[in-house]
C-alpha cells in the first residue's frame, strides 16, 4: 500500500484536489493525481491528471443536483474513484484549504468538531470562501469518520504581522470584535518564504516583496521571511486589482452606490467581487490571456492598470521594509506574463531595481540584472503541497 495524502480546496461549485505519496523523506513534491470536479450542484464535470501532467480520466458524474449537499457527493464520487483508480492508495489523512483561522490560529490546525464550529463562526469574515470549505470537512468526516483532518489557513502566515499593520482606522470596538486585516494567500506565501534561500542565500531574510498574482491577486512584505504587511486586508477584495475583484477602494464610492444607486448587500458584493477588476475594466475578459491577446484599448488599459496598481502597492510595502532586497513574481500571471512583469519591474527602478529584458523574455528564474540593488525572480508556488507538507507534519505530532 502507498500511503497518500489529500489536498482539497472546496470552493462553491468546485472541489480541487491532490494527492501527495508519503515517503520516508517527508512528502514527494510531485502530486500523484491532481484535479478537480466543477459545476457542483448543476451539472458536474470530473478532471483528473497524473503525475506528469497527462489526463487519466475526465467524466460527467451524475452527482446530486441540491447544492447543500453537492460536496458529500463530490467526495463521494472521488474517493470510490481513487478506490477503483488505484487498489494501492491509501488515504492516511485530508489537508484543507482554510481560507479563515481569524487572529487565533497562526498554524494549522487538526480539526475537531469544536474547531470546525468556533471556524464557522468565522463565515462572516469569509461568507464566498470559508462556508464551502467547511462544508468539504462535514462531509469527509461523515463519509470516512476515522480519516484524520488537518486545516491550513491562508490567514495563518500573517499573524506574525506588527499590530499596526493589522489595524484599521476604525474605533477600537470594532478592531475589538474582530474588523482588522487579516491578510489571504498565506500558503502561497509561506511555499515562497520556504524556497527563497535556494535563490538568495543569506538575503532571503531580507526585505522581500512577494506578488502573488493569479486570478486572485495580493502581495505580500517579508523581513525575515515572516510577513509583516500584505495587500489584503478584511477580506480578499483589497489591494491590488484581480481578474473579477476591485482592489483597492475609497470607501465613499460605496456609500456613494448605496445612496443613490440604490445598490444592497447582494449588489454591492456582486459589483465588488465578480464585475470589477480586469473584467470590469476590460468589459472584455477577467483572464490576462486574452486581454494580452486583444487589440483593444480597453483591454490594454486594463493591464495598465493592473500593472499601475501593483507598483503603487510595491511602493507601500517598500515602504514598510524601509526599502527592498528582492522582488518575487509568483502564481499564473507572475509565472507567465513577461508584459505584466516588465512593466512592474520597469515601474520599480526607483527602488533600485536594473531589469533584465532579455531574461524576461526567456522566461529565466531571475529577471534583474546582476548589478542590480534589487533582485528581481520568479518562483512557482505551490500551495498543494505546502498543504500535504503541514498535513503529514501534523499526523507525526
Ligand atoms: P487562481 O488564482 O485561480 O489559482 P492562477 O494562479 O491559475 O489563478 O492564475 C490565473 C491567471 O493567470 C489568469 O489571468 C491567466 O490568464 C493568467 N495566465 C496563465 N498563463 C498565462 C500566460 N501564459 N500569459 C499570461 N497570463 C497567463
Amino acid at each position: 500500500m502507498r500511503e497518500v495524502i489529500l489536498v482539497l480546496n472546496a470552493g462553491s461549485s468546485s472541489l480541487k484536489f491532490a494527492l501527495f505519496e508519503l515517503a520516508a523523506a517527508g512528502v514527494a513534491q510531485q502530486a500523484l493525481l491532481s484535479g478537480q470536479l466543477d459545476g457542483l450542484g448543476a451539472r458536474a464535470h470530473f478532471k483528473c491528471k497524473g503525475a506528469n501532467g497527462e489526463i487519466v480520466a475526465e467524466s460527467e458524474p451524475a452527482l446530486a443536483a441540491d447544492p447543500a449537499r453537492a460536496h458529500r457527493g463530490a467526495l463521494a464520487f472521488l474517493l470510490d474513484w481513487l478506490a477503483t483508480h488505484n487498489e494501492n492508495l491509501h488515504v492516511c489523512a485530508a489537508g484543507h484549504r482554510i481560507v479563515h483561522g481569524g487572529s487565533r490560529y497562526s498554524a494549522p490546525q487538526r480539526i475537531t468538531p469544536a474547531l470546525a464550529e468556533e471556524l464557522d463562526g468565522l463565515v462572516p469574515l469569509a461568507p464566498l470562501h470559508q462556508p464551502h470549505n467547511l462544508a468539504a470537512v462535514g462531509a469527509l468526516a461523515a463519509l470516512r469518520p476515522e480519516l484524520p483532518q488537518i486545516g491550513c489557513f491562508d490567514t495563518a502566515f500573517h499573524r506574525s504581522q506588527p499590530p499596526l499593520a493589522q489595524m484599521f482606522a476604525l474605533p477600537r470596538a470594532l478592531s475589538e470584535e474582530g474588523v482588522r486585516r487579516y491578510g489571504f494567500h498565506g500558503l502561497s506565501y509561506e511555499y515562497i518564504a520556504d524556497v527563497l534561500p535556494q535563490h538568495l542565500g543569506a538575503r532571503a531574510d531580507g526585505r522581500v516583496i512577494v506578488l502573488h498574482l493569479g486570478n486572485g491577486a495580493s502581495l505580500c512584505a517579508l523581513r525575515g521571511r515572516k510577513s509583516i504587511a500584505s495587500s489584503m486586508g478584511f477580506t480578499a477584495l483589497d489591494g491590488l486589482m484581480m481578474g473579477t475583484r476591485c482592489g483597492n477602494l475609497d470607501p465613499g464610492v460605496l456609500l456613494y452606490l448605496m445612496q443613490y444607486r440604490g445598490l444592497g448587500v447582494e449588489g454591492l458584493s456582486d459589483l465588488l467581487y465578480k464585475r470589477s477588476g480586469l473584467a470590469g475594466v476590460s468589459g472584455i475578459s477577467q483572464d490576462m490571456r486574452t486581454l494580452e491577446a486583444s487589440a483593444e484599448p480597453a483591454a490594454r488599459e486594463a493591464i495598465e492598470l493592473f500593472c499601475y496598481r501593483i507598483v503603487r502597492e510595491i511602493g507601500s510595502a517598500a515602504a514598510a521594509l524601509g526599502g527592498l532586497d528582492a522582488l518575487v513574481f509568483t502564481a499564473g500571471i507572475g509565472q507567465n506574463s513577461a508584459r505584466v512583469r516588465e512593466r512592474v519591474c520597469t515601474g520599480s527602478a526607483w527602488l533600485g531595481l536594473a531589469f533584465d529584458a532579455e531574461a524576461n523574455t526567456r522566461h529565466a528564474a531571475c529577471i534583474s540584472t546582476p548589478d542590480s540593488a534589487v533582485t528581481a525572480l520568479v518562483i512557482p508556488t505551490d500551495e498543494e503541497w505546502m498543504i500535504a507538507r503541514h498535513t503529514a507534519k501534523m499526523l507525526a505530532q
